[in-house]
């Protein structure tokens, strides 16, 4: 099913979140499969259906790379932790600018075949990347980990997303397009 396009994921507050107790204690509604331990009072918390939408994005993008803000000890960590595959790149904080901004052009250089018309950015915080590829952001809304609330339990994030990826980018020819209905869409509302 692979197409010709690739995704760049952030991780903190797209994935999911750090937490600095174990959920458990924070609340009974945990599902355990998404709760990875870190070191010592740090665990990551992947967002509902985090690890089914990766399996997804292994067989629908033709790459799949990562690029975080986080040091590159963190990221790796969390990589191999929450990713049933080996990612075809990851980026960390030392890949950030000389402004400490994400770039494609930095993801272009290992990945040649990341173009503005084929890239997805999945990002809480496009302001990351700004003022660069903003055409190529999907601004997630930030996970939080906030226990046994409804919010936390209704995340659909996920799910609406492999929709959207399914029905709408599938045969696009430029996702800027997609992208900016969506951004449209939103300010409808
Ligand atoms: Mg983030």
């Amino acid at each position: 099913m692979a197409t010709n396009k690739v995704i760049i994921l952030d991780i903190d507050g797209t994935l999911g979140c750090l937490v600095y107790d174990h959920p458990s204690k924070l609340t009974s509604n945990m599902e355990m499969d998404r709760v990875h331990y870190l070191q010592p009072s740090a665990y990551f918390v992947a967002r509902s259906f985090c690890e089914w939408f990766l399996e997804f994005c292994r067989y629908f993008f033709v790459k799949v790379v990562v690029f975080s803000a986080g040091g590159k000890e963190y990221v790796d960590n969390i990589v191999s932790s929450i990713f049933p595959f080996i990612p075809d790149a990851v980026f960390s904080h030392e890949n950030l600018d000389k402004n400490r901004l994400k770039s494609l052009d930095v993801v272009r250089e290992e990945i040649p075949f990341a173009f503005q018309h084929n890239t997805i950015i999945l990002e809480d915080n496009p302001e990351a990347w700004e003022p660069y590829n903003q055409e190529n952001i999907v601004k997630v809304p930030e996970c939080r980990f906030l226990g046994a609330s409804s919010y936390e339990r209704d995340d659909y994030t996920f799910a609406n997303l492999r929709k959207w990826l399914m029905t709408q980018v599938y045969s696009s020819v430029d996702v800027r397009r997609e992208i900016a209905a969506v951004k449209s869409l939103e300010k409808e509302q």
